[in-house]
């Protein structure tokens, strides 16, 4: 019988994760189907109950549901509890598990497929909401020099940087903040351009060394963020990337098979 995988979220229409693991089970000639699910926003539970009662394999969870989901599962990783959200559920064992995958997404994206280096350099987060918490302990793990979390709201900043403060040097700020200072890398992590917003940034913060920026957003164009850095002479990057390696890492945690990714980007890049 066909293992039935899902991904639960409202919108969810957009969402590339069905092509993505259609391709990925493909590749590796693996049974299952994988939908996209609308839930109405006070239903998550009833919906992952329903899915899990007829069967289902596995879930992906987008917007705005990963931190109902993290309060839904028996267990969470390591991962998951850092971030306080869940991306990956799966059943094992008559219990659901939690996972969180997208820093690690990131994290191959910028190492394995960009061939950026994390370790010793200096980060700027732009932006403190699920997405950041997500990538905090991923992108510490590699050891950066220091990471600057910058965000409108300042205390949110101030609360990621003392959560996270055992894991390496993090300081939080407002992103008026920031002149004067210069980084290595800078990430955006807001979702300042879904509300056609742009982020007054100086050119200042880009280091003398070619810096790399990456934007978490992705788009068949450059986004705004991705342009002021290009003219400032960065690196650029889009999170085209991170979608599809966090979607190899949750259906590796299902299957037990890592598929490979170049391909599967470069196939939703062309679609774009
Ligand atoms: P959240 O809603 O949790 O957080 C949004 C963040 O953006 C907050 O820090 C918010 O600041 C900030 N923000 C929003 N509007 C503005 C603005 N006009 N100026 C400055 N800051 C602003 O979203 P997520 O963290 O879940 O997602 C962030 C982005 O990352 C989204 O674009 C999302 O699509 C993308 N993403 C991409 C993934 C991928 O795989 N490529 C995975 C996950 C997310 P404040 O706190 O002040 O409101």
């Amino acid at each position: 019988m066909t293992d039935q995988y899902a991904v639960f979220g409202n919108p969810v229409a957009h969402s590339k994760s069905p092509k993505i693991h259609r391709l990925f089970a493909e590749q590796t000639d693996q049974d299952l189907s994988y939908s996209a699910q609308l839930v109405p926003q006070d239903s998550f539970n009833r919906a992952a109950d329903d899915f899990f009662r007829g069967g289902g394999h596995g879930l992906n969870v987008t917007v705005p549901f990963k931190q109902q989901a993290f309060d839904y599962v028996s267990f969470t990783s390591d991962r998951a509890a850092c971030a306080g959200a869940v991306n990956t559920l799966m059943f094992q064992d008559d219990k659901i598990i939690g996972d969180n995958t997208d820093g690690i997404g990131l994290v191959t994206d910028m190492v394995e497929n960009l061939g950026w280096t994390i370790t010793g350099k200096r980060f700027l987060i732009i932006g403190a909401g699920g997405a950041t918490r997500g990538i905090l302990q991923p992108l510490l793990d590699q050891n950066p020099q220091h990471i600057v979390i910058a965000n409108r709201s300042v205390d949110k900043a101030l609360a990621l940087a003392k959560r996270f403060s055992e894991s390496g040097y993090l300081l939080g700020c407002g992103i008026d903040m920031l002149p004067g200072q210069s980084f290595d890398v800078i990430i955006n992590a807001t979702s300042a351009a879904l509300t056609g917003s742009a982020l007054d940034l100086p050119d200042s913060l880009l280091s003398d060394q070619q810096a790399n920026c990456y934007d978490l957003m992705y788009a068949a164009e450059p986004t705004d963020f991705l342009r002021w850095a290009a003219e400032g002479g960065a690196k650029t990057a889009d999170g085209l990337g991170m979608l599809v390696e966090q979607a190899a890492a949750s259906f590796a945690l299902w299957r037990g098979i890592a598929p490979r990714t170049n391909n599967v980007i470069a196939q939703l890049r062309a679609s774009l």
